[in-house]
Parts: C-alpha cells; sequence; structure tokens
C-alpha cells in the first residue's frame, strides 16, 4: 500500500507488508472506529483510553501507509480511512470470531464522549466552540 517506493518490491512482501501493518489490536481498533467515517483525535483517545502519543504514533504508522488521511479544523485533529479495501481483510479475519465486548462498550462510552461529532450527535455545543469566559479583573 506503499506510494513512495523507490525499487518495486515483491508482490509476497507487498502482502505481508498489509498484514504487517494490520497485525496490532491498537490499529485494528482504530480502523473499526472509523468505519463510520471520520473521526477527531479526541474521539478515539475518548473511545481507546491510550494515551495521546501511543495514538498518535499508531494513526502516523496507518497514515505512512496511505490506509489513513487525517485534516485539521481548528484545534481538532480529524482522521478517515483513504483505503476502505482493508475492511474486506478485516471482516474475514472477523469471521474468526471473537468477544464483541469492546463494541458495546464504545456505545456506552459514545453517550459521554466530550469530541465535536459526539457532542453534537446529542445536540450540545461542543466545548471548543463556546463562548470563550472573560475573566472578571
Ligand atoms: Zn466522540
Amino acid at each position: 500500500m506503499r506510494t513512495k517506493k523507490v525499487k518495486e518490491e515483491s508482490i509476497f512482501e507487498t502482502q505481508a507488508g498489509v498484514f504487517k501493518l494490520l497485525a496490532h489490536p491498537a490499529r485494528l481498533k482504530i480502523l473499526a472506529l472509523l468505519r463510520e467515517g471520520e473521526e477527531c483525535v479526541c474521539h478515539m483517545e475518548a473511545m481507546l483510553g491510550y494515551r495521546q502519543a501511543y495514538l498518535s504514533q499508531q494513526l502516523a504508522l496507518l497514515r505512512e501507509a496511505g490506509v489513513l488521511e487525517m485534516r485539521r479544523e481548528g484545534w481538532n485533529v480529524y482522521y478517515r480511512v483513504a483505503r476502505p479495501e482493508v475492511y474486506a481483510i478485516i471482516d474475514a479475519a472477523h469471521s474468526v470470531g471473537g468477544s464483541l465486548d469492546d463494541l458495546r462498550r464504545w456505545e456506552e462510552k459514545k453517550k459521554t464522549c466530550e469530541c465535536p461529532k459526539c457532542c453534537r450527535a446529542r445536540g450540545e455545543t461542543p466545548s471548543g466552540e463556546e463562548t470563550p469566559l472573560t475573566l472578571a479583573e
């Protein structure tokens, strides 16, 4: 999936690279969160409970591989999937089984998530968009 390559690598090396990229629970969680569309980093932090540095590291790997795209909007950084084909691979792996508890927990966490998208979904004003408080002198 890399676009910047000097010498063309074997199809098998490329395929192994795709699996290596996806062979990590944190990156699979990120891709699961982004399945419905773009999300801001603050949403992913709230859902996954990772430290920001760790999350950024995983996001950078996915972005460098061309799987994710990033955009900034004010203070918020949003990510979206640029290569939705990865979900075909993920879905094939999903058919093997596994507990869906994490997905259920995310639905609960969304109810209290403070990110702009979740706030708007609940009809609230995202905290960054409130009128700034003026300090009394
Ligand atoms: Zn959220």
